[in-house]
């Protein structure tokens, strides 16, 4: 049973002079991880989707997403239906959300860049999309057509030719994807979509799945392929998030956006109920969701976390978010000061992370580890879910210390072009044959000096 109101424990870092290190340890984080068995379920789905193809999506559809189904893929028609039936106002907000997050994606293409080391030589960066990616969208707990805007418009603008979408079956749609998300695929153009959720999902984009032969028999007609893509992105549960860990290096992948997390780093000024009602704002997406205060405020952690108790009791997705709430990866941490604040916000490297103190940008423009950062009290997360223009497919569970945000260049692969005649060649030969020698490789000299020998 869900407690009455959320635990919202309480990490007292004051008097307390931590390192780095330190901090990271000390930060609330959910610890569950293999303690789950989660990493061995995905595992197991992994290696059962390689072996046996749409026969393991069909039973995984059953077990997990209660729907029969023979092939995932979505008709087309269903998705220009979707679009037809789409609530007009639902319409305008996805069309809005779509023109900013395609202004901003638009403008961080990177222009190809280009050097001459010496006369007659040349080397330039050339950026090169990606041929094939599948874009995950979730849908379990809630469905998120904002998914789809945020992963498939970076991938548009950044000229990927080839775009497949998975979102979990719903039984209330027949067994397809949720009727938003088809639309929301239909506004930009994306005809290939599969009703695959999970773990299941990201290892079919990853492997790809072979045509199946059983129709063959019966007289349906064999299952088309799912071919494989270069580069798996988007958000999703610890299933979705693990499985994407897990076949990183057969494809790319953006970065681990598991269950959502926001820190607010707020001071003594910060408004009490603005910094609960954002706190809840991510907690209801996932009962694994982390919402965490930073503040050198008693006064405030005490007021937010009244303010908790009263906003919980009436909020629609009550026990999702008083569990995440309680849990271990939630609380307040109590600093000496703003400068501590921001130590354990960097050590914490939120996925979201909220300033609301007095001059937030200035203190913003300080933070170095976040997926992303919200200044101010008119920039809450939920603007950066929907709309703001930014994208909302973010680095979790501390991975934002290396990794970012889902962007253009997620879809990229810089080339490094060279192109040297042969007068820069000879005029930098005696260089590369002093390094070979020095590496011991003297074939690497050799292959030089071929180019010159009887000159
Ligand atoms: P989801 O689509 O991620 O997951 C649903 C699927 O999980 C199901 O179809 C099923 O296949 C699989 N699953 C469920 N239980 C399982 C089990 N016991 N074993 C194996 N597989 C299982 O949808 P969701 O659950 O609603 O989660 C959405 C998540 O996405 C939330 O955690 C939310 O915080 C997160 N999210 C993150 C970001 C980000 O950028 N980090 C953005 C948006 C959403």
């Amino acid at each position: 049973p869900t407690p009455a109101s959320p635990a919202f424990r309480t990490i007292d870092l004051r008097g307390h002079a931590l390192g780095p290190a330190e901090l990271r340890a000390a930060v609330p984080r959910l610890t569950a991880g293999d303690g789950t068995g989660v990493e061995q379920a995905v595992r197991g789905i992994i290696a059962d989707v390689r072996a046996r193809g749409f026969a393991a999506l069909s039973e995984l559809a059953a077990k997990f997403d209660g729907v029969e189904q023979r092939h995932p893929r979505v008709p087309a028609e269903a998705i220009s239906a979707a679009l037809d039936t789409l609530d007009p106002a639902v319409r305008a907000a996805l069309e809005e959300s779509i023109a900013r997050a395609r202004a901003f994606a638009a403008a961080q293409v990177p222009a190809d860049v280009t050097v001459h080391p010496a006369d007659g030589a040349s080397v330039t960066q050339r950026w090169v999309p990606v041929r094939r990616v599948g874009l995950y969208v979730p849908g379990g707990l809630a469905v998120y057509p904002s998914s789809v805007v945020m992963n498939v418009v970076p991938a548009q603008a950044a000229g990927v030719g080839s775009i497949a979408l998975a979102s979990p079956p719903q039984k209330e749609n027949g067994g397809l994807p949720h009727p938003t998300i088809l639309a929301a695929a239909a506004l930009l153009g994306i005809d290939e979509v599969y009703a695959i959720g999970g773990a299941q999902a990201i290892v079919s984009f990853a492997y790809g799945i072979p045509a199946g032969t059983e129709g063959e028999h019966d007289g349906r007609g064999a299952l088309p392929a799912i071919e494989p893509a270069d580069v798996v992105t988007g958000p999703g549960n610890i299933f979705v998030a693990t499985a994407k860990r897990l076949v990183k290096g057969v494809v790319g992948i953006d970065a681990e956006a598991g269950p959502t997390e926001i820190a607010v780093l707020a001071d003594a000024g910060a408004r009490p109920e603005l910094v609960a009602a954002d706190l809840i704002s991510q907690a209801e997406h996932d009962p694994r969701a982390g919402s965490v205060l930073v503040t050198d405020s008693p006064q405030l952690a005490e007021r937010v976390r009244e303010q908790l108790a009263v906003l919980a009791e009436r909020t629609k997705h009550r026990d999702r978010v008083v569990e995440a709430l309680s849990g271990e990866q939630s609380g307040v941490v109590l600093v000496d000061d703003l400068a501590a604040g921001i130590a354990v916000c960097d050590a914490y490297a939120a996925e979201h992370l909220e300033i609301m103190t007095a001059d937030a940008p200035a203190v913003a423009a300080r933070i170095r580890n976040a997926g992303a950062v919200f200044v101010g009290d008119y920039s809450p997360v939920s603007l950066g879910d929907y709309c703001a223009g930014s994208n909302h497919v973010l680095p979790t569970s501390g991975t934002a210390a290396f990794s970012s945000g889902l962007n253009v260049t997620t879809f990229l692969r810089a080339i490094q072009v060279v192109d040297y005649s042969e007068a820069a060649l000879r005029g930098v030969s005696a260089h590369i044959r002093s390094l070979s020698d020095a590496e011991d490789l003297p074939a690497h000299g050799d292959a030089v000096d071929a180019r010159f020998a009887g000159a």
